[in-house]
């Protein structure tokens, strides 16, 4: 990808799927530092996601490769193609876990206390 490093990197986590089929996903959150705007990014992260043969022929449907944006920087984007920080990070132990790994203070206590119910596996690696 152009401009961008990779940073900090979570552990993988095994998880069922949320709101969705078939076999458990690997989850993990990544740290990139990038010189792309955050629509640019999505278009690369995009890119990625195609060569990995994503299809998407409907809504949360089993996919080989999910590549969202949670946070870029403090920024708040509300656009058609793009709302970050991620709507739907908060409920979502798959991404809160990994997240908390490599930036605990951008997961405050009470939403993991919120997703204590769900389960994600740490995988060694
Ligand atoms: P969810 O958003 O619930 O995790 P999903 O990742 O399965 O669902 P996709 O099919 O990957 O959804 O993406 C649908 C659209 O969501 C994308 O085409 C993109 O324009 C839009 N989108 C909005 N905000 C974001 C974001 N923060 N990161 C990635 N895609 C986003
Ligand atoms: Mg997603
Ligand atoms: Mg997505």
């Amino acid at each position: 990808m152009p401009q961008t490093q990779v940073g900090q990197r979570s552990s993988l986590y095994r998880t069922a799927p949320v709101d969705s089929a078939g076999p458990d996903y690997v989850n993990a959150v990544v740290e990139v530092i990038t010189g792309l705007c955050a629509p640019d990014l999505l278009e690369q992260l995009q890119k990625i996601e195609q060569a990995a043969g994503r299809l998407r022929p409907y809504r949360n449907a089993p996919r080989t490769l999910d590549l969202d944006i949670l946070l870029f920087g403090a920024a708040r984007i509300e656009s058609s193609a793009l709302t970050v920080p991620h709507p739907r990070m908060g409920q979502r132990a798959f991404v809160l876990h990994p997240l908390a790994e490599i930036a605990p203070g951008f997961v405050p206590a009470d939403l993991l206390l919120d997703v204590s119910d769900q389960v994600t596996g740490r995988l060694e690696c």
